[in-house]
């Protein structure tokens, strides 16, 4: 039986004083029990936003990592040992927005899920297909083929602490939401892409679903049998919708 997820990306947002605000509302948030709930605040509020939530159930991430695992010579970044040493346990790894404005790609990617796992980090991958690529009838290929980058790579065990979200691009930000079948359709196919090479893992995985999750429409996508929970991004930034959202998972 898998443990459902619901994951807060409060991307580029956020001020000493409004991340105080939202740390303190979600101190405040009665959340399920049986719901894994993390946050990804901006690496600059990480240890703010440890302080806050101290003794609360929610796990902190980070939302990008170095390509190698221990700190050293490389302006700018912030290495898993460094991140692991802040308390953080998750990291997200290849984010659209990163794939797509700063050029990432599939060979930086598996360095830094290799560099993170070094470090006990868990990487939360992110893959998803871009508008056009649906309109082509390419979902299926493009998000094989960022899975596969990393099972090539390191093989499907790699899976085993690791966290998937798809993410399709075009409904990132959006206000648009894959329906709930489009959605389970594609995480079947993951599902099933991994237990061709390892059912146990495969039974495993958190499949996350991303792309304008919000209360309303939360339990429809969370209820289909392949989605184990949601990686929010506008939706986490309010502490009251963000609870209402991981009830749903809780459901
Ligand atoms: C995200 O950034 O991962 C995301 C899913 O954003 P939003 O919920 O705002 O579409």
């Amino acid at each position: 039986m898998r443990r459902p997820m619901v994951a807060g990306n409060w991307k580029m947002h956020g001020t000493r004083a409004s991340v105080a605000e939202l740390t303190e509302g979600l101190s405040n948030l009665v959340l399920p029990s049986g719901v894994e709930v993390a946050v990804f605040p901006p690496a600059l509020f990480i240890n703010q936003v440890i302080d806050g939530l101290a003794g609360k159930e929610i796990t902190v991430g980070a939302q990008n990592s170095a390509v190698q695992p221990e700190q050293g010579a490389l302006t700018g970044e912030v290495a898993p040992e460094q991140l692991v040493e802040a308390g953080c346990k998750l990291v997200l790894i290849g984010h659209s927005e990163r794939r797509q404005i700063i050029g990432e790609t599939d060979e930086v990617l598996n360095r830094k899920f290799a560099a993170a796992q070094a470090k006990g980090l868990k990487p939360v991958l992110c893959i998803g297909e871009t508008l056009e690529e649906r309109e082509a009838g390419k979902t299926l290929e493009v998000v094989g083929r960022q899975l596969s980058s990393i099972i090539e790579a390191f093989g499907v065990k790699a899976f085993a602490s690791a966290v998937i979200a798809y993410e399709p691009v075009w409904a990132i930000g959006t206000g648009l939401t894959a329906t709930p079948q489009q959605a389970q359709d594609v995480h079947a196919a993951i599902r099933g892409q991994l237990a061709a090479e390892d059912a146990e893992v495969a039974a495993k995985v958190q499949l996350l679903y991303g792309g304008s999750v919000k209360a309303a429409n939360a339990a429809e996508l969370f209820g289909m049998p392949d989605i184990d929970g949601g990686l929010i991004g506008g939706a986490s930034l309010n502490a009251d919708e963000f609870g209402a959202i991981c009830r749903a998972a809780g459901n």
